[in-house]
Parts: structure tokens; sequence; C-alpha cells
């Protein structure tokens, strides 16, 4: 082990919420280690993305690179529910200025946002491998270990941001999660060279099976399509069990659709396909003394929604402001990071809740419509506007970009307490000139 390093903020993971985390904070002024254990780009599966997350990519200064780089995204094409057409949900119909999203190539999109963090001012290191995690007496968490070109650093720092993913290398020791049986799920999933769109060519395909599960079909760009079945993993492990292979049960996922099965040739199918866990799971606390979680990392929902990259950045940009506040006064930290994480944990609420009520395939469109216009009813009276608010994360804007680590309870109480401690400075002034 050389010297200890020290940081105002370390950050384990240089993911979409690692990045944006480290940058911001690096952009105030902190000093801040991002520690990232694979060399970028690395694939990574997440790669449709909501308009939620555009005033984010503006405050990054991405959005005309994310607009060259990437292709746009209009809304969400679904087969969904009892209805036996299949309907969509346009991002513009929100009414917010934000009309399109984008489908991303991930390893792009992550060395892009990487790359940001470093131009913020984040030290940025690629190839390093936390390890461990370094806890005091107290239970506060004080730094990190970890390997780089086969040496092994300690780094200490006052903050630790868990945005390892789901590694959750920092909150599988601080927290206990509760993992959503109901949403036990695993993905399939493969890419096409060649295909037919469907009649709204860039939106994103959302089609239920018969039988169960679900597809996804993401048209990365005019030669590239990206095609996953999704299916709980019980119904997984017993077709597994029949002596189906996992090419086989996608297959069978692709045969049983109504219009996947009409966009690609089958035949096409790759060999091998990739597979991951897809299991919601949600932290019981994003954050303790030394250390905050955000991304998935902190809490995961079912992509359905294409929610995960949102969610998880928007989760670092709240952290990244709570964060500033607990460094610049301790005496504020966990006022700010209470609120940070009561914020964060309303927006995974109320995606996961309403995955939920969606994954139930027996409902007509307007009854999942008007579900989601209660969970949005600050933002419209309107139930197709409040679906396509809820999901693409419009909804719940406000109270990202306006978000007030201190709110105004928190106001009250530093006022109250720096006018305290004039009264006792002039009093000890008082005292010390009569004297
Ligand atoms: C099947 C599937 C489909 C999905 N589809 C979508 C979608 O269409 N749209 C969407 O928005 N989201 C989607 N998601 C979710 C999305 O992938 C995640 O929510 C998102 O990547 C979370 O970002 P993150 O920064 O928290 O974590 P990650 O992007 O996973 O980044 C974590 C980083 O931490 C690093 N790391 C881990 N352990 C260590 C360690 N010990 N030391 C150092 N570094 C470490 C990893 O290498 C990684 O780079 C999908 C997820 C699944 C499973």
């Amino acid at each position: 082990m050389t010297d200890i390093q020290s940081y105002d903020v370390v950050v384990v993971g240089g993911g979409p919420a690692g990045s944006t985390v480290g940058g911001l904070l690096a952009r105030s002024g902190h000093r801040v280690l991002i520690l990232e254990r694979e060399k970028f780009p690395r694939y990574h599966i997440g790669e449709s993305l909501v308009t939620g997350m555009t005033p984010l990519m503006e405050e990054l200064g991405l959005v005309e690179e994310l607009d060259r780089r990437f292709q746009h995204k209009s809304g969400i094409s679904l087969r969904w529910g009892k209805d036996p057409q299949p309907w969509r949900s346009d991002f513009s119909s929100t009414g917010s200025v934000y009309s399109h999203a984008w489908h991303v190539t991930r390893s792009e999109l992550d060395e892009l946002m990487l790359d940001n963090a470093r131009t913020l001012g984040a030290t940025v290191l690629e190839e390093a491998h936390v390890t461990e995690v370094l806890v005091a007496d107290s239970g506060a968490v004080t730094g990190l270990v970890y390997t780089h070109a086969g040496e092994r650093y300690q780094v200490d720092s006052r903050y630790v941001v868990d945005a390892s993913g789901q590694s959750r290398v920092v909150a599988r020791r601080t927290t206990e999660t509760q993992w959503q049986d109901d949403l036990r799920n695993v993905a399939i999933w493969g890419y096409y060279d060649t295909f037919t769109p469907i009649e709204h060519g860039d939106d994103i395909l959302c089609e239920a099976i018969e039988g169960g599960g679900w597809m996804w079909a993401i048209p990365l760009s005019k030669d590239k399509l990206s095609m996953g079945l999704v299916l709980p993993a019980e119904q997984l492990t017993e077709l597994l069990r029949e002596g189906l292979s996992q090419r086989d049960i996608y297959l069978r996922g692709l045969a049983a659709s109504n219009i996947a099965k009409t966009m690609v040739n089958a035949a096409d199918t790759q060999a091998e396909l990739s597979t991951a866990r897809d299991w919601s799971h949600l932290s019981d606390t994003f954050h303790g003394p030394g250390w905050v979680a955000v991304g998935d990392a902190a809490a995961f929902v079912d992509p359905l929604f294409s929610s995960g990259v949102w969610l998880g950045s928007s989760g670092a940009w709240l952290a990244a402001r709570a964060l500033n506040v607990a460094l610049a006064d301790p005496a504020h930290a966990a006022h700010a990071l209470q609120r940070f994480d009561g914020v964060y944990r309303q927006l995974f609420k109320d995606i996961l809740t309403y995955v939920r009520f969606f994954m139930d395939p027996n409902r007509l469109r307007e009854e999942y419509m008007e579900r989601a216009q209660e969970v949005t009813q600050m933002y419209t009276t309107s139930s197709r506007v409040g679906f396509i608010a809820l999901i693409s994360g419009i909804g719940a804007v406000a109270d990202l970009v306006d978000f007030d680590p201190m709110g105004m309870e928190g106001l009250v109480e530093v006022m109250t307490e720096r006018t305290e401690q004039a009264k006792a400075r002039m009093e000890a002034e008082a005292a010390a000139a009569t004297v």
C-alpha cells in the first residue's frame, strides 16, 4: 500500500450516475475522485432515454453532442393491455419544450459523460477496482481501498458516493435493500443489422407477450436494432428446466409477439444472446454517515419505461446539490441529505408503483392512463398527458430543477441558528468590552 490519498468526495463507478455527481461536485470546487473498474468505452445495457433527463443534459452542456451522435426518440409505441390495437404516446404531447429524447449506444454515452466529468474538474481513474469500504468504529464511512495496475491504494474522503450500479459496493455494506419479489425478472436480448421499422420509426416499442413477459425494440440507428425479451425469473427457470436454451426461449417470445416479429427475420437472431437479471429493489436509505448512494446502487426499477438512466442521473444531480451543502457546512449535512433522500425516493416510488400497476396486462388503455394522471395530478388534468408526463419524467422536472437541499424549513433553521450565533457573539463582545 502506498501513501494514503485524500479527497473531499470519492465516487465508486463512472456510469451515468457516478459521472454526474462527480462532475457537478468538481465544478463546484470540491476535490473529487471517480474510481471506475472498467476501461471506457465499455458495453452496457440501457439504451433508450426519456425526455425528463434533458434539463440535466443541458446543465452538463451535453445536449448538442447527444443530438449530433444519437438517434432521436419521439415517444413510445405499445401493444399492451386488453385493447388489441397498438397505441402510442408522444413526448411532445406533454407541452414541454423537451419533445425528443435519444436512443443511445451506452458505451458512447457513458464515455461522453465520464469525459465531461473530467472536463468539469473531477479526477477519473479507470481500471481502478474498489475492493474495500473503510468504516470507522462510529459506523461512518471514511474511505475506500482500491487496486490499480497491480497496486493497492487507500483513499480517505469526507464522503463516499456509491454509484457502482448493481454491484452496490457501499450500499450492500451500509443498508438493507427491499427486493421486489413480484418484479423479479430476467432479460434476454440481441441486435439486428437489418430490420423493418414500425410506423413511428423512432419510437421504442414495448409489447406484452401472450403467456407472460414483454419485448422491447429500440432502433439505435437505421442499421442497428436492439431487441429484448423480459420474463419473470421463475418462468425462465421452468423453461430452462424443460430443456430449452435461452435462445429458444427468446425465439419463442419473438414468435408469440404480434409486432416485434414483423420487424426482424428470426433467422438473423445472434447465436449468443446477452442476458441480465432485472430485479427491482429499493434501499432502506440512500445515505448515512459519510456515504450516499445514487443510481442502481440506490434502487432499480424494471426497465419497462426506460427510466433507469434518468432516475440514476437525476438522483446524482440531487445528491450533488445536497453534498455541496453538506461539505460547505457540516451542521446542515443531515438536513440536506435527508431532503435528497426524500425527493429521490419519491421519484423511484412513483415509477415503481406505476410499473407494478402497468404490469397487469388485463387493463384497458384508459385505465393505465387514468392511474398515471393520479400520480401527475399537479402537472396535468389530462390522463393522456399524465401518462407520458409520468413515464418520461417530465412531470417531475420541476422537483428536480428547483431542488433546494435546505428548503424553506431548512432556511428557517439556518437563519435562527445564525441569529443565535450572532447574538452570542455580540454578547461575548459586550462582556469583553465591560471587563
Ligand atoms: C435489461 C435491462 C434493460 C434496461 N434498459 C434501459 C433503458 O432502455 N433505458 C434506461 O434508461 N435504463 C435501462 N436499464 C437500466 C440502466 O441500465 C441502469 O439503470 C443504469 O445503467 C444505471 O446507471 P448507474 O450509473 O447507476 O450504473 P452503471 O451504469 O451500471 O454504472 C456503474 C459503474 O460502476 C462500476 N463499478 C462497479 N463495481 C465497481 C467497483 N468495485 N469498483 C469500481 N467501479 C465499479 C461499473 O464498472 C460501472 O461502470 C436497463 C436495465 C436492464 C437490466
